[in-house]
């Protein structure tokens, strides 16, 4: 199977159509830095205001490059009329949060959990699809 590493601080259960059960454990995480800077406000709330500063992706390893010969990349299909006569490197994705995906649109090879399945208390017990 394709190589899929966990970059989220939990474990994951991908659920497959016909029910089988594929689970990652974490290993490192990525993350994005996030600056609260306060906000002057009149308005009377409870506790302080602040924005929310999105920095920079930490943790991402970089994209695996393209084929020398060709420049397809790990993972994406060959054009009909490519002809080249490299192996090509396994696709490696990641699975990340969404608020890291939003910060790497570009990348093809960060996926997020989605359609999540959770237990009666509310906790994810398995995803059954990944986005973009
Ligand atoms: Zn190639």
């Amino acid at each position: 199977m394709t190589k899929i590493v966990n970059l989220t601080p939990h474990a994951i259960v991908l659920r497959a159509p016909d029910g089988t059960e594929h689970s990652f454990l974490p290993s490192t995480v990525a993350r994005v830095a996030v600056q609260s800077v306060p906000v002057d406000t009149y308005a009377d709330l409870p506790v302080p205001l602040v924005e929310s500063k999105y920095g920079e992706v930490e943790g991402l390893p970089a994209a695996q490059p393209p084929c020398p010969e060709c420049g397809v990349r790990p993972g994406e299909e060959r054009p009909y009329n490519n002809h080249c006569s490299r192996i090509h490197a396994e696709p490696i994705f990641y699975l990340v949060s969404r608020i890291v995906k939003d910060r790497v649109p570009e990348r093809k090879d960060v996926l997020v959990p989605d359609a999540l399945l959770r237990d009666g208390q509310g906790r994810v017990v398995a995803a059954m699809r990944l986005s973009l």
